[in-house]
């Protein structure tokens, strides 16, 4: 018993008992009428109650139904996406949420397998926005001083030459700060600073005596009360 074509005006659903137009139920070529038993209302609602008591189930019809139909499923996404938006952004919200581990370390692997080309995106997207980097590099900083401390750290560790020159020029640019920095550093680090000095004076004996002739000549009167 096939039916090519629909043999009736209208049909009594089997679920709810409605009378309704043929446009209201969904075609099945097996059915002597050609369509289906009950109307696409009571069908929609079938399906709701199906995947709220087997979501696993549902999930994987879902799966099989868009590995065999990938541009319907595609498009079909697309019109609830455009219809949706609020739930779109929820959506993502909740994914983010509970994927967040995940998706930083997708992140990190990307990272690592394309550090050139992520090397390169950083440049030009710091070279764009330059001000709004700075900025935000200002806050990360004041809100993570231990975290910036150690990475700063593990940077010297890894690159001492590249340390050491980064902080000559820092320092040649700004004498007055390198000055400051340096005068806190030794308060709070007396012995610290006590042995530098004594380990840079023995490395620069000629420096040393050079200093201190300068010093005694600029402050001939000082050395020689001082000296009884
Ligand atoms: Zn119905």
């Amino acid at each position: 018993m096939t039916a090519d074509e629909i043999t009736v005006a209208s049909k009594r659903c089997a679920k709810c008992g409605e009378t309704k137009a043929v446009s209201a139920f969904g075609r099945h070529s097996r059915a002597k009428d050609g369509l289906l038993y009950q109307c696409k209302e009571c069908a929609r609602e079938r399906d709701r109650l199906y995947r709220a008591a087997n979501p696993e189930k549902a999930r994987e019809r879902d799966r099989l139904y868009r590995a065999a139909n990938p541009e319907k499923a595609r498009e079909r996404g697309r019109v609830w996406q455009a219809a949706n938006p609020e739930k779109v952004r929820e959506g993502q919200r909740v994914y983010y949420a509970a994927n967040s581990e995940k998706l930083r370390e997708r992140v990190r692997v990307y990272k690592a397998a394309n550090s050139d080309k992520e090397r390169e995106r950083n440049r030009v997207y710091r070279a764009a926005n330059l001000e709004k980097v700075r900025e935000r590099d200002r806050l990360y900083r004041a809100a993570n001083p231990e975290k910036v401390r150690e990475r700063n750290r593990l940077y010297r560790a890894a690159n001492p030459e590249k340390a050491r020159e980064a902080s000559r020029v820092w320092r040649a640019a700004n004498p007055e700060k390198a000055r400051e920095a340096s005068r806190v550093w030794r308060a709070a680090n007396p012995e610290k600073a006590r042995e530098a000095g004594r380990v840079w004076r023995a490395a620069n004996s000629e420096k040393v005596r050079e200093a201190s002739r300068v010093y005694r000549a600029a402050n001939l009167k000082k050395v020689r009360a001082r000296c009884g």
